[in-house]
């Protein structure tokens, strides 16, 4: 059942409007074989279920994880038995899990307006994240300062930290994206915390530190801030950006989709009510043409990294086609080595390869953009976990993945340091 809560002012200002999710659950179904996948397509296009996939078929062998609201679980759980697919329930209190998540929220926002200091294992509003990203600069300024690259649809600025000690000079740089799809909350946690351990750790890690006497590192933590707000007000899953679309009622353009790769290819939908839709035209979304302008501007980029989640995955291009980059050989090195780095710490698994063999087909992807563009190390992690929590994974959990992925990311930075082009 899904209903729009009116009294949201006795319960806090954070789930005030926010969508309902009782009763709703999260399914996980098997994929054993091609016939098995085209029965799932049937599931995908119907729209009468109202589902929400957040994992979308793809190859076998690989599960698909999909909202299924409380008024259809009858009828999709007939529609499994009825074609033999296999499944199991992976949340079956979504609502449970969310009321945990803003509850810890907003305890933590009431500890942080009292004075605390940011606190790095807890989820934060956009307001709180930019007000962490002036401190830095403010606290360091001779090694961050915070670069304006444009405003968002609903015209909120699109801030981007610069970590450099080149002092004005021009330097070969590396860019780390994160948010661009809003539910995946682990991935602007993940961003800002990498921000604060590069201050931390500059003059203490020795790698971060000569990877800063070459190279400047720009860093987005919130790619799409427009859906961050949204995924805190109205939506918990809301994937998109927020843009209009002409003709439609359906709000949003898939901001993955929307770069100048194969853009309208495979793997993204020419439908504006769909999870993955391209946008009208390239760069169509003012947050990616933001990025687009100011990466061609600066015009010596030599890495693009994307965090995502989820599903514990480092991958490079392409996603918009099965061949091979020139440069797989090297980049699946790379990343078979960050992901040893990272698991060196607690264990967590990280699958590795190419995108369209990986997952799924994806036509103008951030990475296939980078690439093609002469950005030639440029990969995607999906980060944890592989669905237990999905994109609700706990707060405790914040810290525990930032640190890990931070000895990925500077396994791949350390090796484009080393190799300059
Ligand atoms: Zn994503």
């Amino acid at each position: 059942m899904r209903w729009i809560l009116f009294f949201g002012a006795f319960i806090g200002p954070s789930i005030c409007g926010r969508e309902k999710f009782f009763g709703d659950q999260v399914f996980r179904i098997n994929v054993r074989n091609e016939d098995e996948i085209n029965k799932l397509t049937q599931l995908v296009n119907s729209e009468n279920f109202m589902l929400n996939f957040f994992k979308h078929p793809s190859t076998f062998g690989r599960t698909v994880d999909v909202l299924v609201p409380a008024v259809s679980l009858q009828p999709v759980k007939s529609f499994l038995k009825s074609q033999d697919l296999e499944y199991s329930v992976t949340i079956d209190d979504l609502q449970a899990l969310l009321d945990d998540e803003d509850e810890e929220m907003q305890q933590n926002e009431g500890k942080e307006r009292s004075g605390d200091d940011f606190n790095y294992g807890a989820y934060h509003s956009l307001e709180a994240i930019y007000r962490e990203m002036d401190s830095m600069a403010t606290d360091y300024p001779d090694l961050v300062s915070r670069v304006k690259i444009g405003y968002s649809f609903e015209n909120r600025p699109l801030y981007v930290l610069k970590f450099s000690t080149g002092a004005g000079e021009r330097r070969p740089a590396i860019w780390l994206n994160a948010g661009i799809h809003s539910r995946e909350w682990i991935s602007q946690a993940t961003g800002i915390w990498t921000a604060r351990k590069i201050v931390s750790d500059h003059k203490k890690d020795p790698a971060i530190t000569s990877i800063l006497e070459k190279m400047d590192i720009f860093l987005l933590p919130v790619a799409n801030p427009d859906g961050y707000v949204y995924t805190q007000t109205k939506n918990r899953f809301w994937r998109k950006t927020r843009s209009q679309n002409l003709g439609s009622r359906c709000i949003g353009t898939d901001p993955n989709r929307n770069w100048n790769a194969s853009f309208a290819g495979e793997g993204a939908s020419d439908n504006p009510c769909s999870e993955v839709y391209h946008g009208p035209h390239a760069n169509s979304e003012v947050e990616v043409k933001s990025v687009v302008d100011f990466i061609q501007k600066h015009g010596d980029f030599k890495c693009f990294i994307d965090l995502h989640s989820y599903s514990q995955l480092l991958m490079y291009p392409y996603g918009y086609t099965v061949n091979m980059v020139p440069d797989a050989e090297e980049l699946d090195t790379v990343a078979r080595h960050a992901a040893k780095a990272l698991a060196s710490l607690s264990g967590t698994k990280y699958q590795v390869g190419p995108t369209c063999t990986t997952v799924y087909p994806a036509s103008g992807s951030s990475i296939d953009w980078a690439y093609d563009n002469g950005i030639k190390y440029a990969f995607t992690f999906e980060l944890r976990d592989t669905g237990h929590y999905g994109f609700l994974l706990p707060a405790n959990q914040i810290i525990p993945t930032a640190e890990e992925t931070w000895l990925g990311l500077k396994t791949i930075m350390e090796h484009v340091r080393d190799h300059l082009y």
